[in-house]
């Protein structure tokens, strides 16, 4: 079975099998955000068990009008709270949010395709 994603518009190919070993490099790395919408707030907070408010003091933090899942530092990176170093995973997983399910086909990487080959060792030169 191919473990190749295509997607129409997107100058690469994207094989699903590198994530195995690549010790999650799209949760991991630099300092970033990941954006949550406000039904992905109420998702993740529901997958926790935890109540909307005390889900958003403990996991996110405000960036202008929007919230981001905090970091943690690890070594000389930052990681997602919810990168589970032991499992290789995402400990949201089923309610993970967008921007992590669409990753690696982002309109940002759609001309800047050597900067995304350097974060995921996944992607192929179509
Ligand atoms: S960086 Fe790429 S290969 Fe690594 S976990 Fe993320 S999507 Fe998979
Ligand atoms: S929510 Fe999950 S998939 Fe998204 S960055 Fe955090 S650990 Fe990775």
């Amino acid at each position: 079975m191919s473990n190749i994603i295509k997607k129409e518009g997107y100058p690469y190919s994207f094989n699903t099998d590198a994530c195995a070993t690549c010790e999650g490099r799209c949760c991991t790395g630099e300092s970033g955000y990941i954006y949550v919408s406000k039904n992905e707030i109420e998702n993740i907070a529901s997958l926790l068990e935890m109540e909307v408010n005390d889900f958003r003091v403990k996991y996110l933090f405000q960036k202008g009008y929007k919230f981001s899942i905090k970091e943690q530092k690890f070594n000389d990176s930052y990681e997602c709270v919810f990168y589970d170093r032991e499992s290789n995973g995402c400990k949201i997983y089923m309610a993970r949010p967008s921007q992590c399910k669409t990753f690696p086909f982002w309109d940002y990487f759609k001309t800047r395709v050597d900067e995304l080959k350097q974060e995921c060792p996944g992607i192929i030169d179509d």
